[in-house]
């Protein structure tokens, strides 16, 4: 192998462990903890290595973590923490009339989570704003006022600071600062209102400079679909719910159902943004690449609670996997989603470091106080319910997973998934931030200044990996002591 020279330093420095290509050179399927990458040179902080990075061809997120698309990872309370809950203009808030009462505003509070509510004539959008009640209106109201007219509590229009419709978000936020009040409401020529904008919503703004956003501010959101009949109807309402990427949940991707469905979506909605998958080849890719995709997800049968390997016979170790799909993705500029086996946040750097651009994840996320289903105690142990979506019990509850992993004419029902517990972790509001710290922390070893660097690095060769027998992998992990306790951030 050929030496090199560093630049005014002592000599040469024989060349070092394995490129990407070499180690992926031989027909082994190798997964996460299999190797090792070659720590680099650190010229910078932890904290300026930039985590941005693409999901798709035209969507970039600010940190490169999405939770699994699962009924025991995520429904809306995981979506909205994982993006960080905020709102630009809100363009269709709850409005009521001067004749609602204040116990409606009350039950708008029980039900929608806020009180601040723009009064119109006819109570409804379009229509005349005539005043406004928030929490201060109301708070110190006997039960008895339950019944009082909203005309009588609200703070009426002459009294209030409002904003023009057309004004830029950046224009409503300087006048809503300005007016020192909660609520912004924006009314068009005729004073009707058009749309409002909150104070909650500016501070957040403030403290979660990473929340990842479209045009309009709003907070990105995906969802998944299935390739049959039915599922288009699905679509449709995800599309007017205003979802931004569209994931096509199958195990087994490369069919013909689903490059079907890649072609009727990319015709009936040519902006919105599609993830195909999942595949573990780049054979199964280039079909779905073909097809017209956004993003590819990667794994086949790594995930934790998934015995796709076992019954099928069919999948791939996960590095081997998202390297190869990712090499050959990369030729058409389709990013790739990491999907599954990642069990620490080492597993999300070298992830990144082996050509994804994002990494996926189930288990990790269970048991988060934003999971959905309630805690458990077993032995005294907190517990939350995690399932794979192929698992029976899955199957029997959503109709959804059915779909992934059987056909409906199935008569014996394949399992490809089992259900279980995970300890509580506590919220991701936490543990989010810890992974975050930890991909820098492991980018600035490896001497990336930000996720791009670090995959070009790859590309070029100067990215340097090493294989790690069974032995040494006993060695990377704690050992020899009688007891420990292992705390993580
Ligand atoms: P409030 O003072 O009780 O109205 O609550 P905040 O202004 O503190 O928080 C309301 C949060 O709910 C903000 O993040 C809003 O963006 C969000 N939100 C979503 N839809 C609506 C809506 O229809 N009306 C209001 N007032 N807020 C909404
Ligand atoms: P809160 O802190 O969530 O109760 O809400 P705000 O700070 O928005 O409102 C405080 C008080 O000011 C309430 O009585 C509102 O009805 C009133 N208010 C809200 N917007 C305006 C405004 O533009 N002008 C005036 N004069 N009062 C307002
Ligand atoms: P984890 O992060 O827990 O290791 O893996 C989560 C991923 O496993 C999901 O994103 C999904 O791709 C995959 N998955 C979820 N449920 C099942 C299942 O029942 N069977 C299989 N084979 N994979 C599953």
């Amino acid at each position: 192998m050929a030496d090199y020279l560093i630049s005014g330093g002592t000599g040469y420095v024989p060349e070092d462990g394995l490129t990407a290509q070499q180690l992926f050179a031989n027909a082994d399927g190798l997964t996460y903890n299999d190797f090792l990458i070659l720590p680099g040179f650190i010229d910078f902080i932890a904290d300026e290595v930039d985590l941005t990075s693409a999901l798709t061809r035209k969507i970039t997120l600010k940190t490169p973590l999405i939770s699994s698309p699962m009924d025991t990872v995520t429904e809306a309370d995981m979506a909205i923490a994982m993006a960080k809950f905020e709102q630009g203009f809100i363009t269709d808030p709850v409005v009521l009339s001067p004749s609602h009462t204040v116990g409606d505003v009350l039950e708008a509070k029980i039900r929608h989570g806020f009180s601040g509510i723009p009064i119109t004539e006819t109570g409804t959008m379009g229509s005349k704003l005539v005043g406004i009640v928030t929490s201060r209106d109301i708070d110190f109201l006997a039960e008895k006022d339950h019944t009082t007219l909203l005309s009588e509590v609200m703070t009426p229009r002459n009294e209030l600071v409002v904003a023009p419709a057309g004004v830029t978000l950046k224009e409503a936020n300087e006048i809503l600062q300005r007016s020192k009040k909660g609520k912004l409401p924006i009314v068009n020529d005729c004073d009707e209102l058009v749309a409002i904008i909150a104070r909650t919503d500016l501070k957040k703004n403030r403290d979660y400079p990473l929340a990842s956003k479209d045009s309009h501010k709003q907070l990105l959101c995906g969802a998944a679909v299935g390739s049959r009949e039915d599922d288009k109807y699905r679509l449709d309402l995800l599309t007017q719910a205003g979802a931004d990427v569209i994931v096509l949940d199958s195990s087994q991707g490369n069919s013909v159902y689903q490059i079907a469905m890649v072609h009727y979506i990319k015709q009936k909605y040519p902006h919105l943004q599609v993830i195909g998958g999942n595949v573990v080849t780049a054979a199964q890719a280039k079909n779905l690449i073909d097809a017209g995709v956004d993003g590819l997800r990667v794994g086949m049968g790594c995930g934790s609670i998934c015995i796709t390997q076992e019954v099928m016979a069919c999948g791939r170790p996960q590095g081997t996997a998202v390297y190869k799909v990712a090499e050959y993705a990369r030729r058409f500029g389709v990013p790739v989603v990491a999907d599954g086996g990642i069990q620490t946040v080492g597993h999300v750097v070298k992830a990144l470091a082996l050509g994804a651009s994002t990494v996926m994840m189930g288990s990790l996320l269970a048991a988060t106080t934003e999971a959905p289903g309630e805690y458990f105690f077993s032995d005294g142990v907190r517990l939350k319910k995690y399932r794979g979506m192929g698992s029976l019990d899955a199957m029997e509850k959503c109709s959804g997973s059915q779909k992934r992993y059987f056909s409906e004419g199935d008569k014996v029902k394949i399992a490809q998934g089992v259900s279980g517990s995970i300890q509580d972790k506590g919220s991701i509001q936490k543990f989010v931030p810890y992974l975050i710290a930890g991909i820098q922390h492991g980018c600035q070893d490896i001497g990336a200044r930000s996720l791009s660097v670090l995959r070009s690095m790859m590309y070029s060769g100067e990215l340097k990996f090493e294989k790690r027998t069974m032995s040494a992998q006993i060695e990377g992990g704690v050992h020899g002591l009688h007891s420990y306790e292992k705390r993580l951030y």
